[in-house]
């Protein structure tokens, strides 16, 4: 292809051999590890307080190191992971009801179609117990049944119930037990914490990350940071196609920084696209909202059997209704995985039975269950998410259907990283959302909570022991000019956004890439689209650097500086996402292409030519990009045509 190049291949060296359950196991004790008083002499930069990036925090300061956090929010307690709603799995089969280990690793390769590493997930799984017990014992109020058990319930792509939950707010009630543990550790002195802080810059020393630059947000001062490694925790990049269910703020900056310093990013084009979202309204909009998928426990997904049917839903009778995840995936009907519920919406809207004022919705009814369970328990299990649907539309979901429709939830991409979540740069290492992770090609629900916090508690204070086990590493002063260089860039680029003093606000040109990414390389992306995407983006991201206007300065706070900066790198990140889906010729999970896909309109991958993770390396702005291939292997779940039928 005339865009990119091909390099070398490159493979996962840290991954261990042998039996898949004691590969974990083995890597701990093979790693070298790092003894109590030499800890006190490292610093460790961790970049997020979200789950990923507050949990690690806190236990590297528990284990010793000296450690500096960052994060652009007034605190680090209100990270976008605060908004997550449905729940954690873990392996705990409390339930009795068939769950295991091994039975989460394989839901969770099969999820992911096929396109994540076995090891990894393997991991993930036998890490999930420890993390209910980390939380519990933490004080996190997760449900419990009448008896004092922990409850959990079924979330998506699963047959047992493994989601534990904290109501419609799980992520809030972890990430109050992750900021406990960090506050703890700001109190005795073990962390630094630097909230309204953006990390604008990686600083590299002699082929290692030692530091990063970062901009005061209150008092716009430009500094420099250094430490004996970088964690970065910084989260996803829904956020490039402008609405998305994402906070406001969630950003690919501190990870597009890492990559353009020889960081590779893997997989950019798999993003999640989530079923049950309320509708787009109108032009006006500036972000999304999720209906948790833990609503399609007892909510049942319809749409009317006619086109343009327009009566109201209690007038629609049953037999006129299609219940279509129910008729065609019989076995796990409204559970089914986020990728095939999102495709199911589009296409009975696009057939012409959509709902509500644009015709872009389904409907997600309660009926059935208020009637079999009653009111107050549906209001016990999602009371505040009803609450926020009725604020958000006027409409009472206790009395009417809600209308949902698929939007942008997640980024499965992320910058690639090994076994022990350590980038191609050494000692820049990355966890959460903002690594390629362990969720292939689609991420089963309930399991980005699960992976943030394996990541920070257990699985990153393991690793980077190895890596830190030969430092601590000589002093990097100011002056040295990789830091020097690295200040003046940051410097450069923002005196460069001030100076064009155009006539489009930043927001415009971020809604109109949006667009273009939702349409070309959203739920269903062609060869011609992605194509036209690429032009369409090179040409808007030239008019950006000419007529995008920044009021005010760099001297104190300024947001339309910090958004302007943040739409930069969306816009470099949105062509790579649109090279990486025309290359990948084939459909798998979150990535469909129109011109692969089965007899019946489902995913068809091609395991002959793209099992493998694709790890971009960044060659500069204009210049192809050199694409590395990580061949994937599977012993132990054999990849088949995913079937949820
Ligand atoms: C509405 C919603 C509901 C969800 N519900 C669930 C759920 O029920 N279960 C589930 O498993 N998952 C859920 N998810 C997904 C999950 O919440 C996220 O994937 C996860 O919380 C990401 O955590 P993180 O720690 O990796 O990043 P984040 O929580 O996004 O934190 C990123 C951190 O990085 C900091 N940061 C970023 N860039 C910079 C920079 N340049 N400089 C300084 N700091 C920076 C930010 O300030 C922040 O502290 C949900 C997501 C959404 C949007």
């Amino acid at each position: 292809m005339d865009l990119f190049i091909e390099g070398d291949p490159i493979a996962d060296t840290k991954a261990p051999e042998g039996p898949i359950e004691t590969r974990w196991d083995r890597r701990r004790f093979e790693a070298k590890l790092v003894n109590p008083a030499n800890r006190r002499k490292m610093t460790v930069i961790v970049v997020g307080t979200g789950l990923a990036g507050g949990s690690a925090a806190a236990t590297l300061a528990e284990q010793g190191y000296q450690v500096k956090s960052y994060c652009y929010q007034d605190s680090p307690r209100r990270a976008h992971s605060i908004a997550a709603q449905g729940g954690i799995n873990a392996a705990k089969n409390y339930r009795n009801d068939g769950d295991s280990v091994h039975r989460l690793f394989y839901d969770t390769v099969k999820g992911g179609d096929f396109r994540s590493r076995e090891s990894n997930v393997h991991r993930l799984a036998e890490v999930s117990v420890n993390i209910i017990d980390q939380c519990v014992a933490q004080g996190v109020p997760f449900a419990r049944e009448y008896g004092g058990l922990l409850d959990t319930r079924s979330f998506g792509g699963a047959q047992v119930q493994r989601t534990f939950y904290a109501r419609g707010q799980t992520g809030q009630q972890l990430l109050l037990g992750a900021y406990q543990a960090l506050e703890r550790q700001i109190g005795l002195g073990n962390v630094e914490m630097n909230a309204r802080h953006e990390m604008l810059e990686l600083i590299i020393v002699d082929g290692k990350a030692r530091g990063i630059v970062v901009r005061d947000l209150v008092t716009g001062e430009i500094t420099t940071e250094m430490a004996d490694a970088v964690v970065l925790a910084s989260g996803g990049y829904g956020n490039v196609f402008y609405l998305s269910t994402n906070a406001k703020g969630c950003n690919v900056t501190a990870t597009w920084r890492a990559h353009r310093k020889g960081a590779y990013f893997a997989n950019p084009c798999y993003t999640q696209i989530h079923p049950t979202c309320i509708p787009v309204s109108g032009d006006h909009q500036s972000k999304l909202t999720l209906m948790s998928e833990s609503l399609r426990n007892d909510g049942r997904v319809w749409v009317p059997k006619a086109k343009d049917d327009d009566r109201n839903p209690k007038d629609i009778p049953e037999d006129e209704r299609d219940y279509y995840l129910e008729r065609i995936y019989p076995s796990f009907g409204n559970l089914v995985p986020r990728d095939i519920a999102s495709r199911a919406a589009k296409n009975v809207c696009d057939s012409g039975r959509g709902v509500g004022p644009t015709k872009l919705g389904v409907y997600l009814d309660f009926a059935d269950a208020i009637n079999r369970l009653g009111r107050k328990a549906i209001e016990a299990k999602y009371g505040n998410l009803f609450e926020m649907y009725e604020r958000i539309t006027g409409e009472d979901p206790y009395e009417v259907p809600m209308r949902i429709y698929p939007a942008v939830h997640y980024t499965m991409g992320g910058l690639w990283v090994d076994y022990d979540l350590q980038s191609s740069i050494p000692g820049l290492f990355v966890i959460g959302e903002a690594n390629f992770s362990d969720h292939g090609a689609n991420r089963l629900g309930a399991s980005a909570l699960m992976q943030g916090l394996a990541d920070g508690y257990f699985v990153l204070p393991s690793t980077i022991a190895n890596y830190l086990a030969a430092g601590p590493f000589d002093k990097v002063e100011a002056s040295h000019p990789a830091v020097v260089e690295a200040r003046a860039d940051v410097e450069d680029r923002i005196q460069r956004l001030l100076a064009v003093n155009g006539d489009r606000t930043v927001d415009s040109f971020h809604r109109e890439l949006g667009q273009i990414m939702w349409e070309h390389c959203g739920m269903e992306r062609s060869e011609a689209g992605l194509r036209k995407a690429i032009d369409e983006i090179r040409a808007l991201r030239e008019q950006f650097w000419q007529r995008v206007r920044v009021p005010g300065d760099g001297e104190g706070l300024n947001q339309s500086l910090e958004k302007a900066g943040r739409v930069a790198d969306f816009f470099e990140l949105a062509e790579l996402m649109c090279i990486d889906a025309l290359h990948r010729e084939e459909s798998c999970g979150g990535h469909f292409r129109a011109e692969h896909q089965t007899p019946d309109g489902e995913a068809q991958r091609d395991d002959e030519h793209f099992a493998y993770v694709a790890a971009w390396e960044y060659t500069g702005t204009g210049e192809s990009s050199v694409l590395h291939k990580e061949d994937l292997k599977f012993e132990y779940v054999h990849p088949t045509q995913r079937s949820y039928k």
